[in-house]
Order: C-alpha cells, then structure tokens, then sequence
C-alpha cells in the first residue's frame, strides 16, 4: 500500500477543456475532438505542499506524437505519469480531477491500475531492462498478462515486439543473451519493444533519448515517427529540437501550468502565449 491518495476522480464531465491557450482553429479543434484518444479534465496534482499540476485540460489524440515541453520543474513528467497512474507508486502524490481514455475514467475504482499500464504503455529516460534475457524481457509481459496461449504464440509476440521496436535484425540470433549485454541505444528500442508486447494503445515516453549518443537518439525518433501510425505517443522533452523533429502536437507547461496547445509548428513558429514565445526564443528556460 502506498499513501496516494485519488480524490475527486470519479465522474466523467462533459465541459470543453478551456485551461491552454489553443493555437489553432475552431475547425482544426473540432477535427482534433474526434481523434481524442485521452482527455484530462482539471488535472492538479500536489506533492505535499509543492502544488506540481494546475488545473490541466488537453486532448490527446490517437495516432499521433505530441511533445510537453517546459522549463525543468514545470510538472511535465508529473503530468505525463498521470496517464498510466504512475502517481499512485509515489508516497504523497495526491490526484485530482478527471483522465478519461477513450471516454473511461482511468482512475475509476474498478480499474486495475496494471492493466491500465499494459494499454498504456511507458519508456523511462535510463533504459532500465530487466535482468533478463532479451526473449524474457519482451515476453515478461505477455506471459503476466497471459496474451499468449502456447510458446508458439509468445514468440510471435516476442518477435513481432522487436520488428516494432526496430530492433529484431540487431538481436534475432542473440535472443538469450541478457538485456544489459545491449549498447544503451539498443536497450532503448528494447524497451520500447517491450512496452509494445503488451499491445498496448497509448506510447508514454519520459525524455526517452537524453541518456542516448546522437546516432541512437536519431534510431528512436525514427522509431517514434514509426510508432505514431499505430499509437498515441507522448514524449517528454527538455529538447526543443527534438519536439519538433517528432512531434505534430505540442504542450508547452510553465509553474505547473499548460499553457498552450497546439499544432507544433504553430507553436514554434506562432506561439498565443507570451511565455510560449519566451521559452522557444531561449529567454525562459
Ligand atoms: P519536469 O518534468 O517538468 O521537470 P516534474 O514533474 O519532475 O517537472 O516536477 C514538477 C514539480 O514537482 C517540481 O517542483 C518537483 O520538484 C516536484 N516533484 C516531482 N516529483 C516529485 C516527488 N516524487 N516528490 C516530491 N516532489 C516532486
């Protein structure tokens, strides 16, 4: 048992998100509502007194890679790890408001929060595999979720996993060796394939390529771009760069807040925020 506790989550509510400026049309936001894949409703989050989220609404759509940006401290990760329920894992972490995936509370009681992590998937910024084989590594999660019915079947997953995370070729005649014996951009898409096993629906990854050298960073954005035609990516990064090499959609936090929305090349190129502008041009940081 942790101490988190989940106040106010439970009913789903039918109010527009207003909290970000949206930098983009009304005719683009409504195409954007029917691709919504996860909406936040008037998300706080506190750590004891630190007041981390504030009132946070987005839509997060399918099939697509959007970027949270911000200024270190600004509460992206704390944010980010509201949609697997991460927060439930550290003492303290009070939750509150509404996360709906595809239009069901996740943080509804009868959801098993593990479950909920196999669909919603998440890739860390060290790549942390387990101290397994690379095969077990892949089909540790299949087999707790009972995905496979035969050994038959675990491989194909096991496989299919790999080919997703551009990394089969790499590791097919060496399957049995240990995870950690990978470079660290290896290990990398390997937990990235690992997250994939679960057949999972949403990509959470948390400043995924800042442990990586620059040719295995440009292996997982690729990767990422690869990705976002099956999933709903969200990808935390302190690399403006990056955000824009990967992303379509951008949220930009500051002090806990989100303060813009939007197409990422409307952000960077015309931002409605001035602390938009202020960060992008490197004057807040
Ligand atoms: P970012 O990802 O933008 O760097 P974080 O979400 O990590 O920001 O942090 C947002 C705020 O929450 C910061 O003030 C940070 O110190 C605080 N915070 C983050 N994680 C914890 C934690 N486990 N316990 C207490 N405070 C935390």
């Amino acid at each position: 048992m942790n101490n988190t506790q989940l106040r106010n989550a439970a009913q789903p509510t039918e109010e527009p998100a207003t909290g970000a400026v949206a930098t983009d049309g009304a005719g683009a936001a409504d195409a954007d509502a029917a691709r919504s894949k996860i909406s936040a409703r008037n998300v706080n989050v506190h750590y004891g007194s630190t007041h981390a989220i504030r009132d946070v609404d987005v839509e997060i759509l399918d099939k697509t890679v959007t970027a949270f940006i911000g200024p270190s401290g600004c509460g992206k990760s704390t944010f980010l790890r509201c949609i697997n329920r991460m927060n439930d894992t550290i003492d303290g972490a009070v939750v509150d408001g509404t996360i709906l995936l595809d239009g069901h509370d996740i943080y509804d009681r009868a959801v098993d929060p593990v479950q909920l992590r196999a669909k919603v998937g998440m890739v860390f910024q060290k790549p942390n595999p387990f101290p397994k084989s690379i095969y077990d590594n892949i089909a540790y999660g299949p087999r707790i979720h009972g995905l496979a019915k035969n050994k038959s079947e675990l491989d194909e997953i096991v496989e299919k996993s790999l080919r997703r995370g551009a990394i089969w070729d790499e590791v097919k005649d060496r399957l049995h060796q240990p995870g950690t014996s990978l470079s660290g951009g290896q290990q990398q898409r390997l937990c990235i394939a690992r997250a994939i096993a679960t057949a999972p629906e949403v990509l959470l990854m948390d400043e995924p390529c800042s442990a990586l050298d620059p040719i295995a960073t440009a292996q997982v954005e690729e990767l990422i771009d690869d990705l976002s035609s099956r999933y709903s990516v969200v990808i935390v990064t302190h690399s403006m760069q990056q955000a824009a090499r990967v992303s379509q959609k951008t949220a930009f936090f500051h002090l806990g807040n989100l303060v813009e929305y939007g197409d990422t090349t409307t952000i960077f190129t015309k931002p409605g925020d001035s602390r938009t502008e202020s960060y992008i041009t490197g004057r807040i940081g």
